[in-house]
């Protein structure tokens, strides 16, 4: 393995293959990966070795054998640090009073000017330069917000079009901002959640929920959904829906609430529920009807519907394919799918 700036283009590499032999500078470029790509023999692509590619700090190090392009990178790339960190959200008293006493915020993303921006209805809590791969970020923001807000945070929900920019090419980013939304809201001060996921944890909330879900599922599972079909109140239009006035995009969240002992969807504009209805195991075939009112009413100005971590497990039930519908019609709507005909 060999470092950027060593001494490998000068090197002498041996083929153990065919024999080649010659300096690393002669060898041909490889696979690239993330952190290193390959050299190869430049007569039958044996691979040779491996080089790292250097930190910022590195080139810093070895600024006269950095090339003009490089530096261009590196030079744009301090100049973010230093414009991220005059920028960046470092204590809870840079946020704003919030009043309500379930608050779900939404980690939304402007791609104009790549911003991450957080929302509660549609007062923007917060905003600052977002990160390729910014789930690091996602973490510390959540510590910060809990510090700030306390019990009465509920969730912090990535909305649909921050989930590039958040998880990258980034196999665990998924699954440390689960554990972060779980933390969010479950956790206290003193039990932060980890920096790094380790899937033990992940599969011990997820068998939790399972039990949580069966006793669900007997006490009030199916007999409360043919019951609901036949006098409890659900959307099916959009006359049932109230007016948001807001010139800002709209970003609404699935939460479920406990409603006179038993579990309600509420469709949630910050403080506001702006629908409510029976809740029940497996409801993820109410998300594309109502998300298809939603959009009816409040047209393609209407870009997500998050649901919330507490409704997760009512939404999904057991069914394998749930969480895919739901993103499926997450996308629907930030695609204006359902909106209705200009
Ligand atoms: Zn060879």
């Amino acid at each position: 393995m060999a470092d950027y700036y060593g001494t490998w283009k000068e090197d002498t590499y041996v083929c153990d293959k065919c024999s080649w032999e010659g300096t690393g500078e002669q060898c041909t470029q490889g696979e690239m990966f993330k952190d290193l790509f390959e050299i190869n023999c430049p007569s039958c692509q044996e691979r040779l070795d491996v080089v790292l590619y250097p930190t910022i700090e590195e080139s810093c190090a070895n600024w006269d054998k950095v090339s003009d392009q490089d530096k261009i990178i590196v030079l744009a790339h301090e100049q973010l640090t230093k414009d991220f960190e005059t920028k960046c959200l470092n204590s809870p008293e840079e946020l704003p009073d919030v009043d309500g006493d379930h608050l779900v915020f939404v980690w939304d993303f402007i791609w104009d000017d790549y911003l991450a921006i957080i929302r509660f209805g549609e007062k923007v809590i917060w905003r600052e330069p977002a990160f390729y791969e910014g789930y690091t970020r996602f973490r510390e923001v959540a510590i910060i917000l809990k510090e700030k807000y306390g019990e009465r945070l509920k969730d912090l929900a990535p909305a649909q079009r921050s989930y590039n920019a958040l998880l990258g090419d980034s196999f665990s980013a998924d699954e440390t901002i689960q554990m972060v939304r779980n933390w969010v809201g479950q956790g206290n001060l003193c039990d932060l959640p980890p920096e790094k996921v380790t899937l033990q944890r992940v599969e011990k909330s997820r068998n939790n929920n399972e039990v949580k879900s069966d006793s669900n599922k007997t006490t009030f599972g199916d007999t409360r959904s043919t019951q609901s079909l036949s006098n409890l109140p659900r959307l099916y239009t959009t006359k049932q829906l109230p007016e948001i006035k807001s010139d800002d995009d709209l970003v609404l969240v699935w939460d479920e609430i406990e409603s006179e002992n038993s579990p309600q969807i509420a469709i949630r504009y910050g403080n506001t529920i702006i629908w409510k209805e029976y809740s029940y195991f497996g409801c993820f075939n109410r998300f594309e009807p109502i998300a298809i009112l939603l959009q009816q009413k409040y047209g393609a100005k209407l870009k997500d519907l998050i649901p919330t971590r507490s409704s997760e497990i009512n939404l999904y039930g057991d069914q394998r394919n749930a969480e895919g519908i739901v993103s499926g019609v997450q996308g629907n709507i930030w695609m204006s799918r359902y909106a209705p005909n200009p």
